[in-house]
């Protein structure tokens, strides 16, 4: 298959004028970086708009969840990308347990999941009881390899859970045609995945449901926070339940009920209303957001190209139907000793990448439990991947140092 960067035409023109207006206009609420130090992995994007929706959840008086700007969150992603039903929560964590109730995982179920992915897409299934059984990545990106899914499927397996990494989609068609073929359910861990499109579907949009998070370190923030979708209306009041302690309570919130009761098992999932109000302030200035970051990572891959045609380092592939997002930029160095060394490099000039992801199958605690296949492109990632410093607001000088200095570390290799 063709892989290509298959971002917007725009973004290939006129990009250092507008990122540098982009991210003057954020830069004015973010921190100044000093002067002559450190680009740092990651900082935090403020709108302005925080303040002011905190203060008006304050001055309400009305500070739990389910309130204006739990709704208001919740009708964003029904309004732009479509999403049948939304369930604001306190992590994608919490979203993600919340399907696993909704899915009725009991104990010996089976549910796959990638093993290159944060510990939460395989806990979440396996504090139901679950045997997480794990897929390997691409050999041409991180992301699940969906050509080996069909292999692992077993009479017990329940459901798929697939992560878009970096914002890039998996091939859904297929992931969806398996599923459907073999009964089982598919959940879109889009933890880091918003605004990331699959042939014009919007990611989150297309599983059974889909779990989002708005950890400090995605591209769109609320300190902690997550949301559930969920696209299949057989699962919808039940969310509503599971959400608030097993309770008819958001029923009665509505006025469908005169009081409320215990109905179903459930958790305290729902966050604060203040928790929503930094969210929505985030979620008005999304285009803002989404074009600076695009700006940047199309920058570092014009600007390291190059490094890829001379055989030093890969650079993220994007199939053709996938519309990223620019969550991660990354590099695939030939292996760990390289990554080391450029990594190390880098923080000795006061640039910070990093790696992540230890595989969860060779994990301290599942090994013993792993069925024993090698998944050798996820060790190949472990080993050789390095994230660059990505964050919106990020001025083209911060930029210059990071993409300088990687230049330099391989010209004086
Ligand atoms: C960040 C992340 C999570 C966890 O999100 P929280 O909101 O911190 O619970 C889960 N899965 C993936 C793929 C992530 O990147």
């Amino acid at each position: 298959m063709q892989l290509s960067f298959t971002g917007p035409q725009s973004f290939y023109n006129g990009i250092s004028a507008v990122q540098e207006a982009l991210s003057r206009e954020v830069r004015k609420v973010v921190n100044e970086p000093q002067p002559g130090i450190n680009v740092p992995f990651n900082k935090p994007y403020l709108t302005g708009n925080e303040h002011k929706y905190i203060k008006r959840v304050l001055s309400s008086g009305k500070l739990s969840g389910n309130n204006e700007f739990t709704r208001k969150c919740e009708e964003y992603f029904k309004v732009h990308y479509g999403a049948k039903e939304c369930f604001l929560t306190s992590s994608c964590t919490d979203a993600l347990e919340m399907s696993a109730v909704l899915l009725d995982i009991q104990d010996g179920d089976e549910v796959i999941v990638p093993s290159y992915t944060f510990v939460s897409t395989a806990i979440a299934f396996l504090m139901r009881g679950a045997k997480v059984i794990f897929a390997d990545s691409r050999e041409d990106h991180p992301g699940i390899d969906e050509s080996k899914l069909e292999s692992l499927i077993t009479d017990k397996t329940k459901a798929i859970v697939v992560v878009h990494y970096g914002g890039v989609a998996c091939d859904m068609d297929m992931v969806m045609d398996i599923a459907e073929k073999h009964g089982v359910y598919v959940v879109e861990d889009a933890a880091q995945a918003i605004d990331g499109y699959y042939k014009e579907r919007p990611l989150g949009t297309i599983g059974h449901m889909a779990t989002f998070s708005f950890h400090e370190t995605k591209n769109i923030i609320s300190g902690e926070g997550g949301m559930l979708v969920v696209n299949d209306d057989r699962f919808i009041d039940r969310a509503e339940i599971i959400r608030e302690k097993g309770t008819d309570r958001t029923k009665f919130l509505r006025g469908e009920i005169n009081k409320y009761g215990w109905v179903d098992i459930g958790s305290s999932y729902l966050p604060s209303d203040y928790t929503a109000a930094f969210l929505y302030a985030q979620l008005e200035q999304l285009p803002l957001i989404q074009e600076n970051r695009l700006n940047i990572w199309q920058r570092y891959h014009n600007e390291l190209q190059e490094l890829e045609a001379l055989g030093h380092v890969m650079l993220p592939a994007v199939p053709e139907y996938a519309k990223h997002n620019a969550h991660i930029f990354y590099l695939v160095l030939p292996d760990l000793q390289q990554r080391e060394a450029l990594r190390n490099y880098l923080k000795s000039e006061g640039v910070s990448a990093v790696f992540h992801y230890n595989p969860l199958h060779s994990s301290k605690y599942y090994k013993q439990k792993h069925d024993g296949r090698e998944l050798v492109n996820c060790d190949k990632y472990d080993d050789c991947l390095l994230r660059l410093p990505m964050y919106a607001g990020m001025s083209l000088g911060e930029q210059k140092t990071v993409i300088n200095k990687i230049w330099r570390f391989f010209l004086e290799k």
